[in-house]
């Protein structure tokens, strides 16, 4: 090596993309704490602590509710990896990036995928599912709450009678959704759910929260052949968490108490009062595009608060226009993605970087976009 590098100096930006959003100065602070052993009797409180702390984010009243160390994608292998076994059958709502990685990593899993696709930037009905699953039995029927890629807030409503009817465990991806809008697990009988650390929860990304319900914990115990990751095995990773405390990896201690801070922050401020801000702040980011002339890729009624998918107006060049929001505002948004890339703005307001203040520099900086061309 010729000579070292200076010390790390990242400049601040606001984080108004999909993911990592703005991280609040205590969360940064919780992992500047000591580093405790993973077996540490203390640590172990910590963990437990956010054990409930999670249970009360989802929704939930599932024992097997923990964060999984890596990022919303361990999570949503987690779930599949630990319910799929070879030849099963997985039905998997795809009107977006993220459903279709759901369907991937399902066949990976060795599973038969069966693909409900449905238009990018749309939201699923029951019935779209229901007439999928008329051809027969299916082990997981998954869709995505909060679909990034899209802006699109898939309700749930319905969804566990027409699993119910085809045999399946209903999985969520919750990624974006988890501490922006209500995620109700038990209240809509989902079985598993898996979200990420860096988007509604801004802490920073490297946790996985997911929940299993009693009934997955069940298909889980009672498999065949064992999962076949080692590592995202959550029969094993459950008696470091659960009872035993048994040795499984080491957890990542200072992430852990990130999100310890993190989920402390939301219910403090209380899930009700955090979704009405995500709502209010979304609807005025929203209302403000279209005030500059910008069209928006959501019917209002399906719109993601936290993250709203807006058209670039033509003859304005997708990746410049960025940088220059990124140079001159130092605001982040995010490009398209899949067929979106291109032709689509992703503006998160997520966390702790979903405030009036923020929808203020964001709108100045896309109309100084816009006057530039
Ligand atoms: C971000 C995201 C993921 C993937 O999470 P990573 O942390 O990037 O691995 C999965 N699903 C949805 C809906 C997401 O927004």
């Amino acid at each position: 090596m010729s000579a070292l590098p200076p010390p790390l100096d990242p400049p601040r930006r606001t984080l108004l993309g999909p993911g990592p959003s703005e991280v609040a100065p205590s969360v940064l602070l919780a992992m500047a704490k000591p580093t405790l052993g993973h077996l540490d009797p203390r640590f172990l409180e910590i963990m437990d602590q956010i054990g409930d702390m999670l249970r009360a984010l989802f929704g939930t009243a599932n024992p097997l509710t923990l964060p999984m160390s890596g990022t919303g994608s361990a999570g949503m292998e987690t779930v599949m990896v630990n319910l799929l076994q070879p030849g099963d059958r997985a039905l998997v709502g795809v009107n977006g990036v993220f459903g279709a990685r759901m369907a991937e990593v399902a066949r990976r899993c060795g599973a038969e995928v069966v693909e409900l696709t449905g238009e990018w930037g749309r939201a699923l009905a029951p019935e779209d599912f229901r007439a999928a699953a008329a051809a027969g039995r299916f082990q997981v029927m998954a869709l995505v709450h909060a679909e990034t890629s899209t802006g699109v807030l898939q309700p749930m409503d319905g969804m566990r009678t027409v699993a119910d009817e085809c045999g399946a465990l209903l999985v969520a991806d919750c990624v974006t959704s988890l501490g922006g809008t209500p995620v109700q697990l038990d209240a809509w009988g989902v079985d598993a759910a898996y979200s990420g650390s860096q988007k509604c929860l801004s802490c920073p990304p490297g946790l996985a929260p997911v929940s299993f319900s009693p009934r997955a914990v069940e298909t889980l115990r009672g498999r065949r052949v064992p999962v076949q990751s080692w590592y995202l095995d959550l029969n094993l990773i459950a008696s470091y968490w659960g009872g035993e405390r048994a040795y499984h990896h080491t957890a990542p201690v200072n992430m852990l108490y990130a999100l310890h801070e993190a989920a402390r922050l939301a219910l403090t401020e209380g899930l009700e009062a955090r979704a009405a801000r995500h709502f209010r702040h979304g609807r005025a980011l929203a209302a403000g595009l279209e005030a500059l002339g910008l069209s928006l890729r959501v019917p209002e009624a399906e719109r993601l608060p936290q993250l709203t998918a807006v058209s670039i107006p033509d003859g304005l060049a997708d990746v410049p226009a960025r940088r220059f929001l990124l140079d001159e505002f130092g605001v982040e948004i995010g490009g398209g993605l899949g067929p979106m890339k291109g032709d689509t703005w992703r503006i998160g307001l997520m966390g702790a970087g979903c405030t009036r203040a923020n929808v203020a520099l964001c709108l100045a900086g896309i109309a100084a976009a816009l006057e530039r061309g």
